[in-house]
């Protein structure tokens, strides 16, 4: 369980200060799948930046599984994010000279560890997400819906059970962004991962348990979507971001 409490992030000095987070409180039961929306400068990058250790709130704390990550020794906080944290990139962040088995295993082999272990956990993940029949191939060779789905396995290969991802179809085009959702969902619902997803889009939103709203650093309202469709949620995401006001033709 992640549980954000009072969270204050300000940055500046004492002459022009910006307040990014506003008192920010919530929790996240494993299992769920985040949205976290608002428009640009609402506070969303620094949130989740917050909550991945990148960026440290000013007040406040971040509980994980009840240990306030601000807390951890340096060494404890690399090893809380190598092994607790799994990140999807906007741009896949695959590397070209690597097989896709040596890109998913990447993090494993740089930490040293054990070449069959590498080699096993690579093959389940890279199973689960029907990449299994290509991870000797180079990014190159393989079609975009692979290379998100390597992107996704490397992002789970060490067993992390949180996924943070910053607006990670903010660079696709529809059919890419509708791909990568659908491989997040299953990440979610298959294989137990809890996902924290920013994105100013509301139909990357609709894909979410449940979605938070900020705007001005603040926490605006949520919505939990229940046994709605995702047509259905998507129209009701669509209301709020009405109600959020603002630069709301910049949301949708
Ligand atoms: P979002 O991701 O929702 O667009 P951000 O979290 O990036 O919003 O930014 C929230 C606010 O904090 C904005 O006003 C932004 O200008 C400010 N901000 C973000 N990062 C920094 C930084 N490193 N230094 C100064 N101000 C920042
Ligand atoms: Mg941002």
């Amino acid at each position: 369980m992640l549980q954000v409490q009072n969270v204050e992030k300000y940055y500046g000095n004492r002459n022009n200060v910006t307040k990014a987070l506003d008192r920010i409180s919530f929790e996240v039961q494993d299992g769920e799948f985040i949205a976290i929306m608002g428009a640009s400068g609402s506070g969303k990058t620094t949130l989740l930046n917050c909550i991945s250790t990148i960026d440290s709130p000013s007040a406040g704390n971040i509980l994980l599984n009840g240990e306030n990550i601000a807390e951890l020794p340096p060494k404890e906080l690399a090893r809380f994010r190598r092994e607790k944290l799994g990140f999807v990139f906007q741009d896949f962040n695959l590397l070209d000279t690597l097989t896709l088995e040596e890109n998913i295993g990447l993090a494993l082999t740089i930490n040293h560890a054990d070449p069959g272990t590498v080699q096993s956990r690579v093959r389940k993940v890279a199973g689960q997400l029907g990449i299994g029949e290509v991870l000797e191939k180079f990014p190159y060779q393989v079609s975009g819906g692979q290379k998100q789905r390597a992107a996704c396995a490397r992002a789970m290969v060490a067993g992390q059970s949180m996924i943070l991802a910053d607006e990670p179809t903010g660079a696709l085009d529809s059919k890419a962004s509708k791909n990568l959702l659908e491989i997040m969902t299953s990440m979610n619902r298959e294989m137990g991962a809890t996902i924290l997803m920013v994105t100013h889009d509301a139909y990357s939103a609709s894909y979410a348990s449940r979605v938070l709203f900020l705007k001005d650093g603040r926490l605006f309202n949520e919505l939990i979507r229940g046994e709605r469709t995702r047509p259905v949620i998507y129209h009701e995401i669509l209301d709020v971001l009405a109600l959020l006001g603002g630069d709301v033709s910049d949301v949708i």
